[in-house]
């Protein structure tokens, strides 16, 4: 099959550059290093390369991803890198042997693990994110109540994701130095063996804590491309030229196929104006003069909310379509 037989828009992954990315990070951070995180796809055929490459640990957001991995054979050691109070599913999970460790920061959370049939937890640590993550001086004593309360402590994480986008290196290695003092600190006070944190941004910088959850670099958007990351761009909406006017064109791939949120999306040859719910508009800058039904790959700014818009991701070579792999972790229930 060809991919102009597809129907637009659609998600297209390049085998070649997949294939780079991958192997990219495994030789920089081999095996347990990289605990792959993967709500970048929320894709077990994409999950079962990163585990042929030597990767046995996940990282996931929520519980519909761990369920997803487990189920697809995936389930020797998944951590739930999140607060969840509704656990009933992964005790489960747990139940028919599948390793999962949940993260919690507050006595609820714990008392949420305890209830659902949970066994593992990571003490999650706030290393500067406004987000999840409890004080790191209170990390040993949210051990200490989870070990009472019947729960194997694992150790500790804490993600830096305020640091992911700074530019230059020496200022993202710095600012992550400083935010991995606070969860060594809280890994001394917690104990266990442990220590998890990182992203895409960080994985080359981040040589404190003993594994990196990164996910965006397997296929990777534009906000990451900036960093000048050894990562190549592996993900593009294929959409089609509907309409032309004298000065611009317009694709058949809107807000509702592309996440907006690390802003617009970018077209090589092209300068993209703005998107509505089923169109970008862009101004050919470079590119032949675009002629309606012709193809237009679509570089999105974001990738993981990007992913979940869709349920199918293409994987192609050129314009040859070689496979299509369900996007079959998306969703909640
Ligand atoms: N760990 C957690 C808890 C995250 O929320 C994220 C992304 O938001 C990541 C790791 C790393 O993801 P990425 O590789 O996309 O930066
Ligand atoms: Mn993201």
């Amino acid at each position: 099959m060809l991919i102009s037989e597809l129907q637009t828009p659609a998600l297209l992954v390049e085998q070649a550059a997949l294939r780079h990315n991958l192997d990219t990070m495994t030789a920089a951070l081999p095996g347990a290093r990289l605990r792959p995180h993967v709500k970048a796809h929320k894709c077990t055929s994409l999950a079962k390369l990163q585990y042929a490459n030597g990767h046995r640990g996940f990282t996931c957001a929520t519980v519909r991803e761990v369920e997803a991995m487990a189920g697809a054979g995936l389930g020797e050691d998944l951590l739930l890198a999140n607060e969840v109070l509704d656990t009933r599913r992964l005790g489960r999970l747990v139940d028919d042997g599948h390793r999962v460790t949940v993260a919690v920061d507050s006595a609820e959370t714990i008392e949420a693990a305890v209830a659902g049939g949970v066994r593992e937890v990571l003490i999650d640590v706030n290393v500067g994110l406004p987000r999840c993550g409890c004080s790191p001086d209170m990390a040993g004593a949210l051990a200490d109540l989870a070990r009472r309360s019947g729960l194997t402590v694992r150790g500790v994480m804490g993600y830096e994701g305020h640091l992911m986008l700074v530019e230059k290196e020496a200022e993202r290695r710095d600012s992550t130095e400083q935010a991995m003092e606070h969860l060594l600190a809280a890994s001394a006070a917690v104990g266990g063996e442990l220590i998890s944190a990182g992203g895409t941004g960080t994985y080359a910088v981040n040589t404190w804590a003993d594994e990196i959850q990164a996910g965006s670099y397997a296929l990777m958007d534009t906000a990451y491309q900036q960093l000048g990351q050894p990562f190549r761009q592996a993900l593009f909406v294929l959409g089609r030229v509907i309409s032309v006017s004298s000065g611009w064109a317009v694709a058949d791939v809107g807000l509702k196929a592309l996440s907006l949120d690390h802003g617009l999306p970018r077209i090589d040859g092209a300068e993209v104006w703005f998107c509505s719910d089923e169109h970008t508009t862009f101004r050919p800058d470079g590119m032949p003069a675009p002629a309606v039904g012709d193809l237009v790959r679509v570089q999105p700014a974001h990738v993981d909310p990007t992913v979940a818009l869709h349920d199918s991701l293409y994987l192609v070579d050129g314009p040859d379509v070689l496979d299509r792999w369900p996007v079959d972790m998306r969703g909640w229930r």
